[in-house]
């Protein structure tokens, strides 16, 4: 049997707890195990010498992945506040999981197919349960990427029925092209753009795996399609890209009016825990989505104030002031280029308007 096979095997066999604990983490040894028998204290080397080669191998090979805890059965891994990188592994937007009654539920799928299978491995060191369904918030690519490693184990994927453009489009076939080269050898030829099992309106109660979920249509915001996922045994909210915390978003073509008026349907949820796209989770969701409104907020009024002026861009973004929004993480890769959609769509809502 090769190596990683065997290590997969008594990893899994172990069944510790990985909460709270990177793949990479030495893992403490229970005395009473470790004492009587010969089979298993050498079950045991098997398991600390795999452990050690993913050790050495996870180090060379990308970020480490850690279950983040937020609820009693949800828990999330966390990407890098970062451009997606092949050093990263393209480990630049969160997943979350859900472990119901009779299997574990996902929220998005990661940026490749090496982290969802990661995240697989993080799962099962948490429960034996079957991974049975994956929600996609939207189809970009930092949280569709890792699908197909979800199909493969029998999960059927659901998503919102305003994907359905953006995947058949030559945007989509165009970034994946860019990404099997710029993301090499995370993202190759065998990456694909993987549908939905299901397509929903959004807005539905369903029960999955024993345990009930509600898709909420929070779109078209940052996306056509967006769907926050909330989990009313848990009170936790899964909110899609519509919430970036600690670090500015990525403001795309989105419709930012409607942007803000889901941040504020979300805040009627009465959550303990927000899990956002991006960023860490927040257990103070009214606190962390204020940012959020405030920055999207100021980029329409500024960038709406010039267009009514008939104020060229550059002057616009020269002339506001970035000051609060300057040490947030991402400001000097984002800021410009959501000042600019933001102008261009302050334009086309005035021509709408005329
Ligand atoms: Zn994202």
């Amino acid at each position: 049997m090769p190596c990683d096979a065997r290590c997969a095997l008594a990893v899994l066999d172990t069944k510790a707890d990985a909460t709270m604990m990177p793949l990479n983490a030495p893992r403490q040894i229970p005395a009473a195990l470790a004492a009587p028998a010969n089979r298993m204290r050498q079950a045991w080397r098997l398991v600390l010498a795999c452990l050690l080669a993913v050790t050495g191998a996870q180090a060379s090979e990308g970020p480490p992945m850690v279950a983040i805890q937020v609820a009693p059965n949800s828990y999330y891994v966390q990407g890098l506040a970062a451009m997606g990188s092949p050093k990263n592994q393209n480990f630049i937007s969160n997943a979350g999981f859900v472990v119901a009654e009779e299997g574990v539920v996902i929220i998005d799928a990661l940026g490749s197919p090496a982290l969802a299978e990661r995240l697989v491995a993080v799962i099962a060191g948490i429960t034996p349960k079957p991974i049975t369904h994956v929600l996609v918030t939207h189809y970009h690519a930092d949280h569709i990427y890792g699908l197909q490693t979800f199909k493969a184990l029998g999960a059927k994927i659901i998503a919102q029925k305003g994907a359905k453009e953006y995947i058949h489009s030559e945007t989509a076939r165009l970034r994946l092209q860019a990404s099997r080269t710029d993301l090499a050898p995370w993202v190759d030829e065998q990456t694909q753009i993987v549908q939905p099992d299901q397509w929903v309106d959004g807005g539905e109660d369903m029960t999955l795996s024993g345990t009930r979920f509600h898709l909420a249509l929070v779109g078209p915001s940052h996306t056509p399609e967006d769907l926050a996922i909330w989990v009313p045994s848990e009170r936790a909210l899964f909110s899609g890209d519509l919430i970036f915390n600690g670090r500015l978003p990525f403001v795309g073509k989105a419709n930012s009016s409607h942007w803000i008026k889901a941040l504020d349907q979300m805040t009627d949820f009465d959550a303990v825990a927000v899990v956002p796209g991006h960023g860490r989770w927040s257990d103070n969701p009214k606190q962390d989505i204020a940012l959020m409104r405030d920055y999207l907020g100021y980029l329409r009024e500024t960038m709406g104030a010039a267009v009514d002026d008939l104020l060229p861009f550059d002057a616009a973004y020269a002339e506001a002031d970035w000051s609060r929004f300057e040490a947030v993480p991402m400001f000097r890769f984002a800021n410009r280029m959501n000042a600019y959609n933001t102008y261009l769509l302050m334009e086309a809502e005035g021509l709408r308007a005329k």
